[in-house]
């Protein structure tokens, strides 16, 4: 078994994912980064990776189906022997923007099926060898970090079925921090508000207009790195009697103002 500390996150190839992967790694975890793309295609993504000289292993597999899911444990432990951190920060948004009443039913399962599901069921599978881990070992303090959104609690009807499997990631949060927590393992939830991604890309102009209007008291754009550093937090230690919280990176978009 490895001697380093290893995390999984998942959507690591870009965006958010790539910059939590990026982070922990600079903080001395080994990493398992997943994505569906073809590493060839991606690899320069990783060259602070490689830089920081700690081993990392990526994984292709697509988290919404349980073969991807298998996959990521079995390389994970093949290659490590432990799982110390998961990151669910996988996600899409709808293919295309869709009024509430005309949002298909395969777009509903696609998101929740790769925001959602993923999140449940690899927190379950990875709880398991978690608790295990923990049991045989009470040093270890093994941590799982939801990546959800200021959409868990903010309507936007042209995109219902993300906003939808962004609260239930609140939900599953809440659920598995309190199921966990006898067995010492501490569970996450990070809200992004507006994040410069190729996500957002789409909509950068729209969004640079309401920032500038001050849609966030911070007035800028989020970056990847400013999730990153939460879920570093989380990771740290120094939130060890939290479990279940949330923590907001907004900007503050979150506080209700007159
Ligand atoms: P992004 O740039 O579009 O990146 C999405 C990542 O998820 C990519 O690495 C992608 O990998 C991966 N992914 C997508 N489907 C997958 C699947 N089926 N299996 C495995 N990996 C998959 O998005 P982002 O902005 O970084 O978003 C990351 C997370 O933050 C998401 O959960 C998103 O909902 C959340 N978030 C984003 C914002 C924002 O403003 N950007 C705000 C709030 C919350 P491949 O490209 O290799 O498939």
């Amino acid at each position: 078994m490895i001697e380093h500390q290893v995390a999984i996150v998942t959507g690591a190839s870009r965006g958010i994912g790539n910059a939590i992967a990026t982070r922990l790694s600079g903080e001395g975890y080994a990493i398992v980064a997943v994505g569906t793309s073809e590493l060839s295609g991606i690899s320069a993504n990783f060259a602070a990776i490689r830089q920081s000289r700690l081993p990392w292993i990526y994984v292709q597999a697509d988290v919404s189906t349980r073969e991807g899911r298998d996959r990521i444990l079995s390389a994970t432990l093949e290659e490590f022997g432990r799982i110390d951190v998961l990151v669910n920060n996988a996600g899409v948004a709808p293919k295309v923007r869709m009024d509430l009443l005309e949002t298909s039913e395969e777009s509903f399962d696609r998101v929740l099926g790769i925001n959602l599901k993923s999140t449940f069921f690899l927190s379950q599978a990875v709880a398991r060898i978690m608790c295990e881990a923990k049991a045989g070992n009470p040093a270890l303090a093994p941590k799982i970090v939801n990546i959800s959104s200021v959409s868990a609690y903010t309507s936007s009807t042209q995109r219902g079925e993300y906003c939808i499997s962004k609260a239930a990631i609140s939900m599953v949060t809440q659920l598995f921090a309190d199921r966990l927590a006898d067995s010492g393992i501490n569970v996450y939830e990070i809200r992004p508000g507006v994040i410069a991604t190729d996500m957002t890309s789409v909509v950068k102009e729209k969004y640079d207009a309401m920032i500038a209007n001050g849609l966030t008291p911070i007035r800028r754009w989020g970056q990847p790195d400013d999730v990153a550093k939460a879920v570093w937090a989380a990771c740290s230690g120094l939130l060890d009697f939290s479990t279940g919280e949330v923590i907001n990176v907004d900007g503050g978009f979150h506080l209700r103002r007159l």
